[in-house]
């Protein structure tokens, strides 16, 4: 069976003082659960605050970048060694707002997760189609793309040890999440393109839905068989709404 993981994708937001906040509130709420895995990616910057504070928490730490190089003349940048160091555990390579802004294509986005392998840690590698595909019926061909790019990569055994999130953009901070039966089919043909280059890696695979996911709508996408969990993005800022988000899971 599969472990549930939901993760916090807390973006551009934060200050020393809600960091603190807002992991102690976590903190209190994950200790009363079980078989749930949580993590949450705050900004680069807060990374060592939140590895102190969550020394003897079960919450697990994550990123929401890295660069592809692991050392060097790259300045500005944060290789994923560094990170492990840090008790880093995941690292999320190609969320659609970095493909939009920071001209992350495909090649890189898969140069980034063998990075991340490279270093011991797990990529969660963030795939989703804009509105404009979806409209033409083109969310399976850019799906699997983002999926081939990877394999051509890293090979048949790319996904072992790896998370999929599946992340429609149109979903992304609209409030409109995905129906879970949407989801569910985007989710089986994920699985099923990972299964076609290796059974095991595919069945062991958590995909993790993200989009607009709230407390109200979580448990109608966890009941569905391929999700295995949620990236959540404006609703793990608040305790309460994320830890309702995790209970879901159980
Ligand atoms: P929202 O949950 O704010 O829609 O963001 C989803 C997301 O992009 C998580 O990576």
């Amino acid at each position: 069976m599969r472990r549930p993981l939901v993760m916090g994708n807390w973006k551009l937001h934060g200050s020393k003082a809600s960091v603190e906040k807002l992991l102690v509130e976590l903190m209190v709420k994950a200790n009363e659960v079980e078989g749930v895995e949580i993590a949450v990616c705050p900004p680069l910057v807060f990374v060592g605050q939140a590895e102190r504070l969550l020394r003897y928490s079960q919450i697990a730490l994550g990123a929401q970048n890295i660069d592809v190089n692991r050392q060097g003349a790259f300045t500005g940048e944060v290789a994923a060694d560094m990170l492990g160091e840090f008790g880093v555990r995941y690292v999320l390579v190609g969320h659609s707002e970095r493909r939009a802004m920071h001209h992350e294509n495909d090649d890189l986005v898969a140069r980034k997760f063998e990075a991340v392998k490279a270093a011991g840690l797990i990529p969660v590698l963030c795939v989703g189609e804009t509105q404009a595909e979806r409209n033409n019926g083109e969310t399976k061909d850019v799906i699997g793309h983002q999926l081939q790019a990877v394999v051509k990569r890293c090979g048949r055994k790319a996904f072992d040890n790896a998370v999929v999130a599946y992340e429609p953009v149109w979903a992304i901070g609209s409030g409109q999440a995905a129906s879970p039966v949407d989801a569910q089919k985007v989710h089986e043909f994920i699985r099923a393109q990972v299964a076609a280059q290796d059974p095991a890696s595919a069945q062991a695979l958590r995909i993790l839905y993200g989009g607009s996911v709230k407390a109200s709508n979580a448990q109608a996408l966890f009941m569905m068989d391929d999700v295995d969990g949620a990236l959540v993005g404006g609703a793990s800022l608040d305790a309460q709404e994320f830890s309702g988000i995790f209970n879901a899971a159980l």
